[in-house]
């Protein structure tokens, strides 16, 4: 007893698997592209703007101080009176930084970016030694003043649970290889 309304007459496209569709970027890949383009316009907003195959490890470290002026992490000057502590009872002026964390994760995602775009290993400006010492500073002068991330009610703070005393943003979790 054939129902004639079920014949395949029609649609037949719809048997048909739909292609495959690359997957959607990861996070840490969409985060790459975003650093790689904000490096990009760092340095054609330089005086002269500066090209990629001249940019040098100096170049990187005047990007990562200037991104300080985007941080989020309270790191307390010497003066400070609650240099040291990692819950102060009340609010000081001391300045917000990038918690060095953030900045780790950044240099080894643009380092892995530029050798995407073409650039050679041994001439990476973020694989220079003088990146490696410049976060090392950077890390142990945080962890000394006890920089934690600044408290936002929208957002958890998300400890590394290895090292408790070392700030991180949140929105970077993500585990690079070491800068060696
Ligand atoms: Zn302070």
């Amino acid at each position: 007893m054939n129902n004639p309304k079920e014949t395949t007459d029609h649609g037949s496209a719809s048997h048909h698997p739909p292609p495959p569709q690359p997957p959607p970027p990861s996070r840490y890949e969409s985060q790459k592209r975003r650093d790689w383009n904000t490096f990009g316009q760092y340095l054609k907003n330089q005086r002269p703007p500066v090209s990629l195959s001249h940019c040098n490890c100096n170049h990187v470290l005047e990007f990562l101080r200037y991104l300080d002026q985007f941080g989020k992490t309270k790191v307390h000057l010497h003066g400070c009176v609650f240099f040291g502590q990692p819950d102060p009872p009340g609010p000081c002026t001391c300045p917000l930084r990038q918690a060095w964390g953030s900045l780790d994760a950044l240099i080894g995602r643009l380092r892995a970016a530029y050798e995407e775009h073409g650039g050679s290993p041994e001439s990476n400006p973020f694989g220079n030694g003088a990146i490696r010492v410049y976060l090392r500073e950077v890390k142990d002068c945080q962890a000394k003043a006890r920089g934690i991330p600044y408290k936002k009610k929208k957002k958890k703070r998300k400890i590394n649970n290895h090292n408790p005393n070392m700030a991180q943003d949140d929105q970077v979790m993500i585990k690079i290889p070491k800068l060696e």
